[in-house]
């Protein structure tokens, strides 16, 4: 699903250079639920967002279900981001203004799907994550683990091949944040590709495979028996 070869990045700031990836091999299979993890500042986001077509490679490949991802304008890594990719963030992302349906439904939106079938889909989908009931109000009158679930069922809607998800549980509580690698699991489960970024071991230990970032370095990358997350909740 995922082929990352020798990739490299630096941020440029003025005359100097901060070399933030240094050669990354990595290959994500169907299927897999993968851990990215490391301390602050060790590149995971940097990388989850060059995975992401939101940002740049300098140097290195990178293949996205068979597609090579490389000079890509903004308008072509918009379509591709729809077309593949669903994003889970830490601080949930939601629209303030629009209700949990309306926040689900955009990306169908985006899609070009008909009213109709943008309400029935988003529907469905807050229905997946437990929050039928919640469809009407506003990301203000949900809790941070049901943010979270909006933020899950509007990543799901577009139907993408990979799921990527930036310490979707850095603001959340110990908890809550089971609740939501349990939702995680279970979407996995169903056999949805998803990559975990977190700086927290009991999170990645959820995952199946943990990717250890070190300075800018795979320093691990191995098979793990998967903890569930309902023997906590
Ligand atoms: P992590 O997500 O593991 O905490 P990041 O990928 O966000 O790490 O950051 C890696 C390094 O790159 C850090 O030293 C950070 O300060 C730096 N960095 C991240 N984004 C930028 C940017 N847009 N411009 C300059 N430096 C950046
Ligand atoms: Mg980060």
């Amino acid at each position: 699903m995922i082929q990352i070869k020798d990739l490299h990045k630096s941020y440029k700031m003025g005359s100097n250079s901060l070399h933030v990836l240094k050669g990354i091999n990595f290959n994500v299979e169907e299927g897999e639920l993968v851990a990215i993890m490391g301390s602050s500042g060790s590149g995971k986001s940097t990388l989850l967002n060059i995975l992401g077509m939101l940002d740049e490679l300098d140097e290195g490949e990178y293949t996205l279900d068979g597609v090579p991802i490389v000079n890509l304008n903004e308008t072509k890594a918009a379509q591709y981001r729809n077309k593949f990719l669903g994003f889970i963030f830490q601080s949930f992302n939601l629209i303030n203004y629009k209700s949990a349906l309306e926040n689900v439904s955009l990306p169908l939106y985006y899609q070009k799907k008909k009213r109709k079938e943008r309400l029935e889909k988003a529907m469905q989908y807050l229905e997946k994550v437990g929050l039928k009931e919640w469809a009407t109000h506003l990301p203000s009158e949900l809790s941070g683990g049901q943010k979270q679930r909006v933020a899950i069922a509007r990543a799901l809607a577009a139907e993408p091949k990979v799921l990527m998800a930036d310490e979707p549980t850095g603001a959340l509580d110990s908890k809550t944040s089971y609740e939501v690698m349990d939702l995680i699991q279970g979407i996995n489960d169903e056999g949805k590709t998803i990559l975990v970024v977190t700086h927290e071991k009991d999170i990645a230990h959820m995952c199946k495979r943990i990717v250890h970032l070190k300075d800018g370095i795979i320093v691990e990358d191995k098979v793990i028996d998967q903890v569930r997350a309902s023997s906590y909740v």
